[in-house]
């Protein structure tokens, strides 16, 4: 069976692994911050903190953003849930845009017309999807302008590059950009995520959120940094000006958000071959583009993309009610010859949660038509030239026959 996606693992990944683990740290130990100063060199943010997934990023994120109940915050209805879940985390109300249909990304039109007309929107969320990178020069533009806080979901989109040729992450376009780190993604850390930025103060509040608000003198103290407030707990901190061994203090409402140095280790070992991952996506998608260009009733998305993408996913769009079947007939037909599919996404609005919230997935027309039409298809490192010619037949055959 070849299936839609899959993650690549080798033997200098096990050796990283085993490493930590002979080590003596097994969570919390020198992997946890390698990783983050590798990932923000490799994007060029100043700042990286890593997380136990690309969810909890995503909750970190916006509460770091100082997003809160009160918030509206805009996001694709063409994403996986987790990226308006994160709104519904801080009890704000998510505000759905509909997609450009030819990156499949938010449209700044569509966003530009939700801005004019509800005022005081505090947030937006863009998503990378399938890895290439929203307009953000548009989108951060417009947010500016409004005092909009960006958050970009770059879940899909390690690796791949704006269109001046600069890292997604480097955040020059957002207060904070989150990675998944899942084994569907770009690399993996069996579970986990990042979160970029240039906020030195951002930073240190992830860093609290992530573990329970509290603070053991790896970030500042009040009571110590600026003597003479917080005088209580000064008094229980510090002795002879040193802070005492056994303190430490909750000052906010966090979380276990951490990522182990085991996860941390096997990230280290895979971004290693991150040049050849994003290298061979993108054969594999311009082997596609080439193959199926011209076939009837079957329709290319996201093309003119690829050098920029970093080729998440390949994503067709089949006029089904032309030839005559289903998009589960399809999909089971395909299955019978061995290859694996699957759809990208299902429109946030149409889940019953956001529906019993008063979302109505009519309102967002190209999420909708674009949604009737997908079909994902084999896309990852180790799938070969033979298997996507394998694919591409397969999928011609069903297309045409009776
Ligand atoms: C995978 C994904 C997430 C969530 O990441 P996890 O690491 O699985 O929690 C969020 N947003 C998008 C667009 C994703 O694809």
């Amino acid at each position: 069976m070849i299936p839609y996606g899959k993650h690549y693992l080798d033997e200098d990944d096990i050796a990283a692994v085993t490493e930590v683990l002979r080590s003596g740290w097994i969570t919390q130990g020198p992997k946890i911050p390698e990783l983050e100063s590798v990932v923000a060199s490799y994007v060029e943010s100043k700042f990286a903190v890593a997380v136990s997934s690309g969810t909890t990023a995503l909750h970190l994120a916006y509460l770091a953003a100082g997003l809160d109940a009160e918030s509206k915050v805009v996001t694709s209805n063409n994403t996986f849930v987790a990226s308006a879940n994160c709104v519904r985390y801080g009890g704000g109300t998510p505000i759905f845009c509909d997609i450009d249909p030819h990156t499949l990304n938010l449209s700044p039109d569509c966003f530009e017309e939700i801005v004019r007309n509800e005022p005081n929107i505090n947030g937006v969320i863009p998503v990378h999807f399938g890895g290439v990178p929203c307009d953000m020069e548009a989108i951060s533009e417009l947010a500016k302008k409004n005092g909009i806080s960006v958050i970009e979901d770059a879940s899909h989109a390690f690796g791949a590059t704006y269109r001046d040729g600069s890292k997604v992450g480097n955040c020059k376009f957002s207060v904070m950009t989150v990675f998944s780190l899942h084994p569907v993604k770009g690399v993996t850390a069996g579970e986990g995520g990042i979160i970029t930025t240039n906020s030195e103060e951002i930073y240190d509040h992830l860093l609290s959120l992530r573990s329970h608000g509290i603070c053991k003198g790896n970030f500042d103290i009040p009571g110590i940094s600026e003597p003479g407030d917080d005088l209580i707990y000064q008094e229980e901190a510090i002795e002879d000006g040193k802070l005492n061994p056994w303190y430490y203090e909750m000052q906010e409402l966090g979380y276990n958000y951490r990522i182990t140095d085991i996860q941390c280790a096997l990230v280290l070992s895979q971004l290693n071959k991150l040049d050849r991952f994003l290298e061979r996506r993108r054969e594999i998608a311009n082997l596609y583009d080439n193959l199926l260009e011209g076939v009837k009733h079957l329709t290319l998305t996201q093309t003119g993309s690829r050098e920029f993408s970093s080729n998440h996913i390949y994503v067709i769009r089949i006029d089904y009610q032309a030839i005559g079947k289903s998009r589960a007939q399809v999909m089971r037909l395909l299955s019978a010859k061995g290859i694996g599919t699957q759809v990208h996404y299902i429109p946030v609005t149409r889940h019953p949660y956001y529906n019993n919230l008063g979302y109505d997935s009519s309102h967002y027309p190209e999420s909708e038509k674009y949604y009737r039409q997908a079909l994902t298809i084999p896309l990852y490192y180790g799938l070969t030239n033979e298997e996507v010619e394998d694919v591409v037949i397969s999928l011609k055959e069903v297309l045409t026959q009776n």
